[in-house]
C-alpha cells in the first residue's frame, strides 16, 4: 500500500495530461490552449483550483475514496496484484474509512464467522 496525496495528483497532472494529449495535431486548439497553461505552472505550489480553472473540470486533481466516493486531500492505495504483476486492481481509502473498517474488524472479534 502506498499513500496518495492531493499534492501527489496535482504534480502528476501535466504528465498525465501530456500522456492524454501528446502531440499538437491530435488535439483540438482548446487542448492545445491547455497544455500551454499548465506548462507554465509551478505543480509544487500551485493550488487545485487553478487547474480545474484551467482544464475546466476537477476529474484531473480529485481523490476520490473509494468507499465514501468524497474527493479527499490523502488516502491510502491498496494494490490486489494479478499473476502477469502489469495488470492491477487498486482501491483507495480514505482515512476515515480505514478506520471504521478496522473499528469494524476488530468488533468482529475472532470466533464469528
Ligand atoms: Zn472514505
Amino acid at each position: 500500500m502506498r499513500i496518495i496525496t492531493k499534492r501527489k495528483r496535482i504534480k502528476g497532472v501535466f504528465d498525465r495530461w501530456r500522456k492524454q494529449y501528446p502531440t499538437k495535431k491530435d488535439c483540438t486548439e482548446e487542448q492545445v490552449k491547455i497544455t500551454k497553461e499548465l506548462s507554465k505552472l509551478n505543480l509544487n505550489r500551485v493550488g487545485e483550483k487553478k487547474i480545474i480553472e484551467i482544464i475546466g473540470n476537477k476529474t484531473w486533481t480529485d481523490l476520490i475514496c473509494d468507499e465514501c466516493q468524497e474527493d479527499q486531500d490523502k488516502v491510502v492505495r491498496f494494490i490486489e496484484r494479478y499473476e502477469d504483476k502489469y495488470e492491477c486492481n487498486s482501491c483507495d481509502l480514505c482515512l476515515s474509512c480505514l478506520k471504521e473498517g478496522a473499528k469494524e474488524m476488530n468488533a468482529f472479534g475472532g470466533n464469528q464467522e
